[in-house]
């Protein structure tokens, strides 16, 4: 069952922070429980990418995003859920969000949305290798990346993906507008984008898993009265949560300024609702994110960073990231981060030996950085929930931003 009787149930807040929107409390899904602020790992094709599903856990995380899009694609939703639905095939027993494809889909035929709406690269791989054919009122029409076959995706098809994938939350498939386009193209794109979640509202109402949540999505682009305008829609359209979706702006400065917009709209009767930002994960832009009352996050960057050899570090000035790749780590004995207590450092790797491993090309580097950054950003979500349970969130959040290391020094 879903609707508002789902509401009240999903988030229960505990404590909210007097100086700004910030709430800290638990997200109640079919698989158990995500303590708030969260966030949420990509799995993207059905792992985190070179994990288990238990090191991630072990790491503090408590829901990853799996995504409709590219698995429908590979190894298709159907075969998903004959092995059992998404949980039992990756071996993942705790809460799973599922993308529902609209932001890949869209990537495709935009060409620079992901990097354009996101501020960097796309959320997930493979975007830009398909090409759209059509977009009209029933849904896409486009081209494989696996292999070149004519494929389709309306709210309808995104809906049964998710539903078969057994997600705890699945996502409206919206529009996702890009940061160049008229105000007029904005405004018809989020209208298409509302009508599109009363059609995922009906499917789901008729065909969704029991227990599976269903998210709108708020676009709106970078428009005050738009952005507003869709999240009163979607908060009042009968969905159990919102996200929040599409063009933020071209700097942090007017992404916080877009996301501001929506949560203020989504205060009153709507503040039970639990909020999701998509798609980002910037050290700064999460804890501002928790400022304005977003319960959850999703961002390919820790893991995405990783794989390219760099590594987050309490350093404000440096974007929070160090490049392991860079020729003055090769005979650096430090580790990754001084006092990190992550399991890749615990054991003592220097900077100097990723380096080499990273040369060397050896999945290993890989491995021991994701283990690292996603250690780093559980312990600064874990700190931003505990200042908002003992009042302090303001001090906490200065700290932080000033180069305090997450859950070392506090
Ligand atoms: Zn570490």
């Amino acid at each position: 069952m879903t609707g508002s009787a789902g509401i009240a149930a999903s988030l229960s807040i505990e404590h909210r922070d007097a100086g700004s929107r910030a709430r800290a409390g638990r997200l109640r899904l079919a698989h158990g429980e995500v303590r708030t602020p969260a966030f949420v790992p990509l799995a993207t094709k059905g792992a985190v990418k070179t994990l288990e599903p238990s090191e991630v856990a072990a790491l503090g995380y408590d829901m990853v995003l799996g995504n409709a899009f590219h698995l429908l694609l590979e190894p298709g939703h159907e075969l998903v859920a004959r092995h059992g639905g998404l949980h039992d095939f990756m071996r993942w027993p705790g809460p799973i969000i599922t993308d529902s494809g609209g932001f890949q889909v869209f990537s495709m035929g935009h060409g620079t949305v992901a990097d354009e709406v996101k501020g960097r690269a796309p959320r997930g791989e493979g975007e830009r290798e398909g090409a759209i054919r059509s977009i009209n009122e029933d849904g896409v029409r486009f081209r494989s990346y696996t292999d070149g076959g004519e494929r389709f995706m309306s709210p309808e098809t995104s809906m049964e993906v998710q539903a078969a994938l057994g997600s705890d939350i699945a996502l409206a498939f919206d529009e996702c507008t890009p940061f160049h386009v008229p105000r007029e193209y904005t405004e018809r794109s989020t209208e298409r984008t509302h009508r599109w979640l009363v059609r995922c509202l009906d499917w789901h109402r008729e065909h969704g898993p029991s227990g599976q949540l269903l998210y709108g999505i708020v676009q709106g682009g970078v428009y005050e009265d738009l952005r507003r305008a869709s999240a009163r829609e979607v908060a009042a359209s009968g969905v159990d949560g919102i996200a929040i979706g599409g063009s933020l702006g071209q700097d942090k400065r007017q992404m916080h300024e877009v996301v501001g917009w929506a949560t203020e709209e989504l205060q009153g009767p709507a503040d039970a609702m639990p909020r999701h930002l998509l798609g980002i994960g910037e050290v700064d832009d999460l804890i501002r994110g928790v400022e304005l009352g977003i319960d959850t996050f999703d961002c390919a960057m820790p893991t995405r960073i990783a794989r390219h050899g760099m590594v987050l570090v309490p350093d404000p000035e440096g974007r929070w990231r160090t490049d392991l790749a860079k020729s003055r780590a090769r005979d650096d004995d430090a580790p990754m981060m001084e006092g990190c207590p992550c399991p890749a450092c615990a054991v003592g790797y220097s900077r100097a030996y990723l380096h080499h491993l990273l040369r060397a090309r050896e999945l290993t580097a890989l491995r021991l950085i994701t283990l690292h950054n996603l250690a780093f950003i559980a312990r600064l979500m874990a700190d931003l929930r505990a200042a908002i349970a003992a009042g302090t969130l303001a001090e906490t959040a200065a700290a932080l931003r000033a180069g305090a290391a997450p859950g070392v020094a506090a």
